[in-house]
């Protein structure tokens, strides 16, 4: 039996039995944790705030054997303005699942943890339009979890591609294809596109880049992700249509 702090996040809840709820939170050093918020959904709970999708906070957990139990959290940040508005709350509902879907239990996620934070933030606090915005983070993410697409040289034949030239994108061979070695099965990928994936991977999770020259390539992101996870996004299918 003992207590620890863990500042985290919540991903995902499941209510369990009348007042409780089973929390999924990511902490930064610990992975994925599952905790039980015991009496939370009581109008009157010191938890009740705490364990609402996006909570982040400081959670204070009692562990007896392998559960844990939240205890009590200091809220930190919940987001709250992103419930006003359906598109970007379904927006921000398939980054928790994107998230949830690659972090492991125990295993410290810290760059992913602050890629999460910055772009919900972003998307809730800025006006900025959301596919950019996703299709950076699934651009940092795939950095983070080692299969950052390949933008420099072709896959196929290594050619050095320049910049202003026209690709094409090969998702099993994790990166851009020159014109002479693509086929029906890739993807087009403009120079704008292109220019726009190497720009944000140098520039940083943290920072964000914006002109009339570059394109985030939000589809092709998505389903590069989305085919090297090892589950479907279950709140894919809620993201708004175009
Ligand atoms: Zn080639």
């Amino acid at each position: 039996m003992r207590q620890t702090e863990r500042t985290a996040i919540v991903l995902r809840y499941a209510n369990y039995r009348d007042n409780d709820r089973m929390l999924t939170l990511f902490s930064p050093t610990q992975g994925r944790i599952e905790a039980l918020a015991r009496g939370c959904r009581k109008p009157r709970s010191p938890i009740l705030n705490a364990s609402e999708l996006f909570a982040l906070g400081d959670f204070e957990l009692y562990q007896k054997g392998a559960h844990l139990t939240v205890i009590s959290a200091q809220l930190i940040e919940t987001f709250y303005p992103l419930r006003a508005d359906f598109d970007r709350l379904s927006v921000g509902t398939y980054l928790l699942n994107v998230a949830e879907n690659v972090i492991q239990p125990g295993a410290p996620a810290q760059e992913l943890f602050m890629l999460l934070l910055h772009t919900l933030s972003r998307l809730t606090f800025s006006d900025q339009p959301w596919r950019p915005l996703v299709a950076g983070f699934l651009l940092h993410l795939s950095a983070c979890e080692g299969f950052q697409p390949r933008l420099q040289h072709c896959v196929h034949c290594e050619r050095r591609l320049t910049e202003s030239e026209s690709t094409w994108f090969d998702h099993a061979g994790g990166g851009l294809v020159c014109h002479d070695c693509h086929t029906k099965a890739h993807v087009p990928v403009s120079a704008a596109q292109a220019r726009w994936m190497r720009t944000m991977l140098q520039a940083g999770s943290a920072s964000w880049v914006d002109s009339p020259e570059m394109i985030a390539p939000f589809a092709l992101l998505r389903a590069y992700v989305e085919t090297r996870l090892d589950k479907p996004v279950r709140a894919a299918a809620m993201l708004p249509r175009d």
